[in-house]
């Protein structure tokens, strides 16, 4: 098998997986109880999230577990409205966030707030200029992706971040660091408050967290006793919280190098990919190089992925987490419905090999010969 859909989701390592089975039978015990079980998995519970915030220069009580980024992105996005109705009811995102950021502002909509959606350049780039017109003395969050997801651009936060301070200080700034943490540096005091989904950097599905700055207000989207966290109630899951801890430290780890690497492999597929007349690579200067875009002009995104699959091969088509057949973010970058119908995605990690590469672009070659061969007979 070549699996390459790592941005959709990622293989749970063999160390993260330890850590979580090590958690699940030596602590049984519900850290929020007062008795000795309840007190070592405390203990545990502690110290992975002190490693986690270590590792991303946070305070302990900035760090809000969840089960992933949609409910991150959830519980900033109306815990926001909610806690800062009373100053303002604008909310500024971009055009290039995941479909879960546009859901809730739909809902948000119904709920009496304004979305203003800023734009970006022909390159994906935030317009600075058209930032800076749309945050307004009602704005009261701005939410932009850190990485987008299908075409994988990536922004400068801090410089978002001074954008926005500048035209109103008490704006706050939320980026979804989702496809952004574990491939590219991302430093988390350019940001008010961020989400993430353990599963995309190879831990277990199913945990996640939302930074929040401690000057935020959040109302919680899940009430409860309130024990564990108040903004968050439930008994905490140590095991998922300790397997995220040690996959956020393996992520870390060598960031840069591993980047490279990619890198690497995405010129390899970029250079053999640029020579097929019919195909087009929907990537910019700013696309990450572990999210590589292209749009087939003849054959079907659906199509072309099940048959690379009867080879073992595993893709993506942009709509893997949106709902209709349109990709959003070319659509965004490119304004062209064609490209945006018919792109894939093909996602790569540090774990990738040469060889895959190798092998992935032979089977690309005859699938893509075949089925252009097909197309041209029914024609
Ligand atoms: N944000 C981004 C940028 C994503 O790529 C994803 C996953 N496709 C999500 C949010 C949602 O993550 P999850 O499904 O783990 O909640």
């Amino acid at each position: 098998m070549i699996y390459l859909d790592y941005s959709a989701t990622t293989p749970v390592s063999y160390d993260v997986l330890e850590s979580y089975n090590k958690a699940t039978k030596d602590y049984m015990g519900n850290a929020n109880s007062i008795h000795s079980l309840g007190v070592k998995s405390k203990v545990l519970l502690n110290s992975a999230t002190k490693q986690i915030c270590e590792l991303l220069s946070i305070n302990e009580d900035e760090l809000i577990y969840t089960s992933g980024a949609t409910e991150s992105n959830n519980m900033a996005l109306k815990g926001v409205a909610l806690a800062y109705q009373n100053r303002g009811k604008n909310i500024v995102v971009s055009k290039l966030e995941h479909p879960s950021i546009y859901k809730i502002c739909e809902f948000l909509e119904t709920q009496g707030f304004e979305i203003t959606y800023v734009d970006n350049d022909s390159d994906g780039l935030i317009d600075f200029e058209d930032l800076r017109n749309k945050v307004r003395s009602d704005t009261i969050l701005v939410s932009i992706c850190a990485v987008n997801s299908e075409v994988g651009i990536r922004q400068p936060l801090k410089t978002l971040r001074q954008i926005i301070k500048k035209e109103n200080v008490d704006t706050i700034f939320h980026s979804d660091i989702t496809q952004a943490i574990g491939k590219v540096p991302v430093n988390l005091h350019d940001v008010d408050m961020a989400s993430m989904s353990g599963h995309k950097i190879f831990g277990p599905k199913g945990i996640g967290f939302l930074y929040k700055n401690s000057k935020v207000r959040l109302i919680p989207l899940i009430h409860g006793s309130g024990k564990f966290n108040d903004l968050r109630s439930g008994t905490p899951p140590l095991p998922l919280i300790v397997a995220l801890s040690k996959a956020i430290r393996i992520a870390l780890k060598d960031i840069e190098s591993k980047e490279v690497s990619v890198k690497k492999l995405n010129d390899r597929i970029c250079d053999n990919l640029s020579k097929y007349e019919g195909i087009i690579l929907n990537k910019t200067k700013y696309s990450i190089p572990h999210i590589l875009n292209i749009s087939l002009s003849n054959i079907r995104p659906e199509t072309f992925i099940h048959a690379m699959e009867e080879e073992e091969i595993y893709l993506s088509t942009n709509t893997a987490c949106a709902s209709g057949d349109l990709s959003t973010s070319v659509m965004a970058l490119f304004n062209d419905k064609d490209r945006a119908t018919s792109s894939i995605r093909i996602s790569l990690s540090y774990v990738t090999t040469n060889e895959e590469v190798s092998k992935f672009l032979s089977i690309f070659k005859t699938k893509y010969e075949e089925l252009n061969n097909l197309k041209s007979k029914e024609n």
